[in-house]
């Protein structure tokens, strides 16, 4: 666990699975944290119920991402959440890039719909949301964007969902050489099968063979992946900028 004390985070699509995860895991460690919620406010009060339960302090936020004025919605409403459960000062200094949604369909069956919604989500409304959020975070911020394991590893049934998660990874490339003079750091986490609220992680047979591409013969748990972010939003990850963190569990090893 590391000192975020003082420090402020926002997690997008942090109503359940690994946002959630990284939200509790952020918070334990001592940050405001920022619950970002597409739909669901009931499960967002319930992890904020939750942080607080356990000693944290925590807010939720609810913006639909993929529509027109969606980072608008967003980022007026964690800078209202700031002001208010903030220690005097609105700012941002843990940005973490979670909320996703993925494609399941084959290459012939994507149509132009659900890709603008696939890119709308996964790619653009970040690259908006970190351009809102540069002016109020503090030098030495931290920007986290979840990508996935499927930008090495082909599964045709995701080819527009890996495109959008290969134009994340480019954000940290060329943010970080930007953001560097700023001591902000900009860095891809990539899990590969993680257990959410799939029903197919309900199924043994489906899990034991998901957990075959582990090198560990198991699923990932929305802990796995919120304590490899949890350490790059650390000091202790400050010389850590522009990388791929393969949180796969050994999934890309082959
Ligand atoms: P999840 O359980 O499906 O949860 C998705 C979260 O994103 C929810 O909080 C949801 O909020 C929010 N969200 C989805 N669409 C949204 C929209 N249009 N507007 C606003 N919020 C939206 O997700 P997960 O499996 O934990 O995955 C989290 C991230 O990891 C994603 O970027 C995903 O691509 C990536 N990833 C996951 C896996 C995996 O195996 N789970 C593997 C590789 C990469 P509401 O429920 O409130 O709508």
């Amino acid at each position: 666990m590391s000192d975020l004390a003082g420090k402020t985070a926002l997690v997008t699509g942090a109503s359940r699975g690994i946002g959630r995860a990284t939200a509790e895991r952020l918070a334990g460690d001592g940050a405001l944290v920022a619950v970002h919620y597409g739909a669901d406010a009931a499960a967002a009060a319930q992890v904020v119920a939750g942080i607080e339960e356990a000693g944290g302090r925590a807010f939720a936020v609810g913006a639909r991402l993929g529509v027109p004025g969606d980072v608008d919605t967003l980022f007026d409403g964690v800078s209202a959440g700031l002001d208010k459960h903030g220690d005097g000062e609105v700012k941002l200094d843990i940005l973490v890039n979670n909320a996703g949604i993925m494609g399941g369909a084959a290459p012939e069956h994507t149509g132009p719909e659900q890709f603008d919604e696939l890119v709308a989500v996964n790619a653009k409304a970040p690259f908006f949301l970190i351009q809102r959020v540069l002016p109020i975070m503090p030098d030495g911020g931290r920007v986290i964007n979840i990508s996935s394991g499927l930008t090495r590893v082909a599964n045709p049934q995701e080819i527009a969902y890996a495109m959008t998660k290969a134009a994340v990874e480019m954000l940290a490339l060329h943010y970080a050489k930007y953001l560097g003079p700023r001591g902000i750091t900009v860095n891809s986490v990539a899990p590969g099968i993680t257990r959410n609220g799939d029903p197919a992680f309900g199924v043994p047979e489906a899990v034991a063979q998901m957990a075959a591409l582990s090198a560990f013969n198991r699923v990932g748990e929305p802990a796995d992946i919120a304590d490899v972010v949890g350490f790059l939003a650390s000091d202790e990850a400050r010389w850590i900028t522009g990388a791929f963190l393969d949180a796969t569990g050994g999934t890309l090893a082959g």
